[in-house]
């Protein structure tokens, strides 16, 4: 190491204030000017930042929520095949499938991509489904989820596929984000969430809207209706439900991302898969949906059984709790699918990186 250089390791803090340990070796400087420096440098694309050296380091905490999460999904599934009752099991298929349209169609299509509107009764549904799920406020996955768009298979990836499966699927979640998700987390346009009152009331109100949603109604509607055991119906309708749930979500930023076909941009790494369609309520379609973010189908092929948060959202459009629907021409397909990769790292509606051509058709559409 040079005398103009030293190694310094310093705690970059993530907005849930966890520790990242960095490595990084720079000109001399103090070290909290270091972690700043750094930052600005990353949000202005400043080339020498590349010299950072990244060192994941396992976040304890949500690596021992995991455990416990699939170790009890384990046992759940014991459960289920020695002790649980019928109607129990079937509660859980239940709340699996109508608290993941919170995800399809609330956090995902609605908030992260504004691919419709909805008015506050639906709102507020979809905020409810989706705090069963329990999968984070509505704010913060929408944030993560546009971060993952808008530099897909980059540093600022949150869950970079290029890490390998693992990585993507799940072990983003327990390890120190890279610097680069740091700070393009701060650069992300999030005015439209701030704005609306349903998503924050959500997130100041997560830990007891999680205690009640996530853990206390699917656990006791079993207790209280047909009367199984609150040890039964907890390692059940809780734990193996939230498994079977975060994993079919899991899914689409891992086994979506690596094998399947690439109909719409080929160099790309998500891929339209049908088993993780079936699975997901219609969130397979990846290839296309990473290419038109913003479309509230999010796949051009894909009938209403094969996508059947589609034929949800357009349900509540004819009651009129869903309206400004956006979705894609054919003539748009084919121009982007004849034309290779730009400007599909898009995280939807609204984003700037939306071409002009593609911005006036969508607007004389809808
Ligand atoms: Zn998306
Ligand atoms: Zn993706």
């Amino acid at each position: 190491m040079s005398p103009n250089e030293e190694k310094i390791t310093l705690t970059m803090c993530s907005e849930a204030s966890t520790n990242c340990g960095v490595t990084l070796k720079r000109n001399r400087l103090a070290n909290g000017e270091l972690a700043k420096d750094h930052e600005a440098m990353i949000e202005k694309n400043d080339e020498s930042a590349i010299e950072i050296k990244y060192v994941p380091k396992i976040k304890w905490p949500d690596l021992s929520a995991q455990i416990f999460i699939h170790a009890g999904c384990l046992y759940g599934l014991y459960l289920v095949f020695t002790q649980a009752k019928l109607l129990t099991s079937l509660w859980v298929f239940v709340t699996i499938y109508t608290s993941g349209f919170g995800i399809t169609a609330g956090v995902h299509r609605l908030w992260s991509h504004k691919a419709y509107k909805a008015k506050w009764p639906l709102r507020l549904l979809l905020v409810i489904l989706f705090t069963i799920t329990g999968q984070k406020d509505v704010y913060t996955w929408a944030l993560d989820h546009r971060v993952h768009h808008k530099y897909s298979e980059t540093d600022a990836d949150p869950h970079d596929v290029r890490r390998g499966f693992f990585f993507a699927h799940v072990g983003w979640l327990f390890t120190t984000p890279h610097p680069d998700v740091v700070a393009k987390r701060k650069s992300v346009d999030m005015k439209d969430l701030e704005a609306d009152p349903i998503v924050m009331w959500q997130k100041r109100l997560y830990i007891p809207l999680f205690a009640l949603l996530t853990i206390a109604l699917p656990v006791g509607i079993p207790c209280y209706f047909w009367s199984e055991s609150l040890w039964i119906s907890f390692w059940v309708n809780f734990n193996l439900r939230f498994c079977i749930n975060l994993n079919i979500a899991f899914c689409v930023n891992s086994v979506a991302h690596m094998w399947g076909q690439r109909p719409y941009d080929k160099s790309i790494s998500p891929v339209e898969n049908i088993a993780v369609s079936i699975a997901s309520l219609g969130e397979g379609f990846h290839n296309y949906h990473h290419v038109f973010p913003w479309d509230y189908k999010t796949g051009e092929l894909g009938n209403y059984p094969f996508n059947i948060t589609t034929t949800f959202i357009d349900v509540f459009a004819w009651i009129g709790w869903a309206y400004d629907r956006k979705y894609v021409s054919p003539r748009m397909i084919n121009r982007k699918a004849y034309r290779s990769g730009d400007g599909s790292h898009v995280w939807g509606y609204g984003d700037v990186d939306i071409s002009k051509e593609d911005l006036l058709e969508l607007d004389t559409m809808n």
